[in-house]
């Protein structure tokens, strides 16, 4: 009999009611003891969930006060200097203080867990001993078995993957480190087999990534010194996320399972088991339900790929399980009011993968007639969707194949674009801009609730941010700036706002995900074909522009960051839904041209986002997402002038790339790179505009004149001085109204200077 089995749950809850109680918590408005009982119900309710579904291999600890690697650290009582911890079981305190900053000690750094749109909490082993704190696998599996009678799966972040994932120690200390490490996880793991675990899933989805010899051999010690010291505790050995590298090195571990993922490592991991079978004494645990994607299963592919898995493993040796822990997807469908039918019906989200996992493993033991209602009707759902209007728009599809066929470049390169550019725009040297967005007050905030809510007219509202662009086009100028915008006050959210007004999206009620902590995003989903169907910033920046001299810029979100912040259909392919934006927004640069607008910006900050975990994949994703730029802005006139901007760091390796989209102006985040950015530069002779961030927004601190001199003086040793543009990091929409004003003039203030000795 095959056996089901989920990797982890979402934390959050159907209401976000964890994100509630954390803020609230934070607040000062909830008491410990009723934080911990809150937290508590949440854990229990998803178990018993699970339970009534009827999963066999239900994961405990994977639920978290915050993130499951800053849960592993304060295990190991890996705790930075500057938290002051005595040592013992880490306080809340300490805890929140690690992931959030206190007055007195920043917050550790936070960063992309893989290729998902998850944060972790980055563990510094900055040099104190680890030593256990608790036991929190062991309390995860007491408490469910307590309380509901849950014979549950610990869940660990592994060893290999917890140190690779760290910093704060050289790579020649990474021997020293996992001798500090492995006793302790073989402590907890003696632990739990003595309690009485029969399994236990240690997740080490670093192994989906080129991995060195160096770090085979740490993974070969690892596992056989869990063999040698914890003989009967049953260790599933979980990747996900992409194939495995090294597939006959990891089968050949003397672990009890190896959990692979079907979906995102299908291809590689599926050849890897024809090619070289799969060891007869193991269990496979095949991750066939997408862990990430919210589409429903087609019940029928995964029972005829599961099939092909089982001419390698006997079914008493499989377990149906999900590629990857639910807490990259939203709870539940169910509580979606608004969708279309027949997008409705085609939606998994957590609870109903359960019921997937649930329907395969029945049919994998019992014969696939077992499920011959449920196979049809999914099939006729998944059909609905593909035949539905929105799916099936032959005017986009015949527009995007014939454009998508030319090589998309501006009439002009830059060299002579430029000259013409400079000639009409006869900007000073260093032109003075923002990014796009000014302070979103709780005025702004209060007036979109309105108009929302319906108390508002259309034109009310318009109005209002009427008079929010006359205040700033107005300040602007005073402050002394160059290039200005119009604002962004109408704008939410740089993706939602878009998809709110192209055809082919749709938006849940409550489809969240955390993102990192408490912070949750509602991703749009990008279902149908993507088309264009009216302007969609034109009226506002046509506005501001009529009220001042100066350029304004017109804002758009890129198709590549429009694309990476939604679920997106799995019918086609991402390049091809990347070119569809890339022809609808191109009608609105258009639109924005024809209007009068010369300087259009198009926002990517997420190109990076959607880099592809095996680095041969790399190139040609790159190769693709800068065309779907240049499709976006390659038709305008030679003055138009475009400019793009980038944030959240690490773009030194893709400055070819940023090349290659060819905008006449980028901007991009610089400060918390630590001139490792303005370096690369150098190496890179960048040919075209650009703006280096000379202030990090993320902080209400103004920052001073000289510091921002001092910046500039430095990039101008690599940059050419004709291209250099003076801007902030990012947009300035968090920031508060005084404090953007102070540090918008400190940074006119040091352009002068610049301009005055250059
Ligand atoms: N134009 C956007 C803004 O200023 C850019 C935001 C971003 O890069 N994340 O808010
Ligand atoms: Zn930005």
């Amino acid at each position: 009999m095959a056996k089901s089995s989920v990797l982890g749950y979402p934390r959050i809850g159907a209401d976000r009611e964890w994100k509630k109680a954390l803020e609230a918590f934070w607040a000062g408005k909830l008491e410990e003891s009723e934080f911990h009982g809150q937290l508590q119900e949440i854990r229990l309710n998803h178990l018993r969930k699970q339970r009534e579904k009827g999963i066999d291999c239900i994961p405990v600890n994977d639920f978290s006060y915050y993130d499951h690697v800053l849960d592993t650290a304060a295990m190991f009582g890996i705790i930075p200097k500057r938290f002051s911890y005595k040592g013992g079981v880490v306080p809340l305190s300490v805890y929140y203080g690690i992931a959030r900053g206190t007055k007195d000690a920043t917050a550790s750094e936070m960063t992309k867990w893989f290729n998902t749109n998850y944060h972790y909490i980055v563990p510094e082993l900055d040099g104190s001993l680890p030593a256990i704190t608790e036991n929190r696998p062991l309390i995860a599996y007491r408490e469910a078995k307590e309380k509901l009678g849950i014979e549950g799966k610990p869940v660990i972040v592994g060893p290999l993957t917890f140190l690779k994932l760290s910093k704060g120690y050289k790579a020649s200390e990474t021997d020293t480190w996992l001798e500090r490490l492995l006793p302790l996880y073989v402590r907890i793991l003696q632990e739990l087999a003595s309690e009485g675990v029969q399994w236990v899933q240690i997740d080490e989805p670093i192994l989906v990534t080129a991995i060195s010899a160096d770090d085979l051999r740490r993974l070969k010690t690892i596992y056989e010194t869990f063999a040698a010291s914890v003989p009967n505790l049953n260790i599933m050995l979980q990747t996900y996320f992409e194939s495995v590298e090294n597939y006959s090195d990891i089968v050949a571990l003397p672990v009890q399972g190896i959990g692979l993922d079907f979906v995102h490592g299908l291809s590689g991991n599926l050849t890897s088991i024809k090619e070289l079978g799969f060891p007869a004494d193991k269990v496979l645990g095949a991750g066939v339900i997408d862990g990430r994607g919210i589409w429903k299963a087609s019940l029928r592919e995964k029972l005829d790929l599961l099939e092909e898995v089982a001419e390698f493993v006997t079914s008493d040796r499989l377990i149906v399980q999900t590629s990857c822990s639910l807490l990259h997807v939203p709870v539940t469908v169910n509580n979606e009011a608004s969708l279309l039918t027949e997008l409705k019906g085609a939606l998994a989200f957590a609870d109903e993968k359960l019921e997937e996992v649930i329907l395969l493993t029945k049919a994998v033991s019992s014969g696939e007639a077992i499920i011959v209602d449920e196979l049809e009707k999914c099939e006729s759902a998944l059909q609905a969707l593909k035949r539905s209007g929105e799916r099936n728009r032959n005017d986009v599809q015949q527009a995007v194949a014939s454009i998508s066929a030319q090589n998309p470049e501006r009439h002009l390169p830059f060299s002579e674009r430029h000259l013409i550019q400079q000639n009409k725009w006869q900007l000073p040297l260093f032109p003075t801009t923002t990014i796009g967005s000014f302070p979103q007050s709780a005025e702004v905030r209060k007036a979109r609730q309105l108009w929302r809510k319906g108390e508002w007219t259309n034109e009310q509202y318009a109005g209002f941010i009427r008079e929010q662009i006359d205040l700033w086009v107005k300040l602007q100028e005073e402050i002394g700036l160059d290039v200005l915008v119009h604002g962004e006050f109408e704008r939410t959210d740089m993706v939602e706002f878009f998809g709110e007004k192209l055809a082919g999206f749709a938006f849940t009620q409550n489809g969240w995900v955390q993102s990192y902590g408490s912070r949750c995003v509602k991703p749009p989903i990008i279902f149908g074909d993507v088309a264009f169907n009216e302007a969609m910033t034109v009226e506002e920046t046509k506005y501001a522009q009529s009220k001042t001299e100066l350029p304004v810029k017109g804002m758009l979100t890129g198709p590549i960051t429009i694309m990476n912040w939604s679920f997106v259909r799995e019918d086609i392919t991402r390049e091809q839904i990347a070119y569809q934006l890339a022809y609808a927004l191109r009608q609105e640069v258009e639109a924005l041209e024809q209007a009068g607008i010369g300087m259009i910006q198009v926002d990517e900050p997420a190109v990076r986002e959607g880099l592809p975990l095996k680095e041969q994949e790399q190139a040609n994703y790159l190769a693709w997402a800068v065309k779907a730029f240049r499709m976006t802005t390659c038709t305008v006139q030679d003055t138009t002038q475009i400019h793009t901007h980038m944030c959240y760091c690490e773009f030194h390796d893709m400055i070819d790339s940023i090349e290659a989209m060819d905008a006449d102006v980028i901007s991009i985040e610089t400060s918390r790179s630590h001139g490792e950015l303005i370096q690369s530069f150098e190496l890179n002779t960048y040919k075209l505009g650009i703006g280096l961030g000379v202030y990090d927004i993320h902080s209400p601190r103004i920052p001073r004149v000289e510091e921002m001199s001092n910046m500039i003086e430095r990039v101008l040793r690599v940059l050419d001085p004709k291209l250099f543009w003076i801007n902030p990091d990012c947009g300035l929409k968090t920031r508060g109204f005084e404090e953007t004003i102070d540090s918008l003039r400190n940074m006119v203030k040091a352009t002068q200077i610049a301009r005055a000795k250059h």
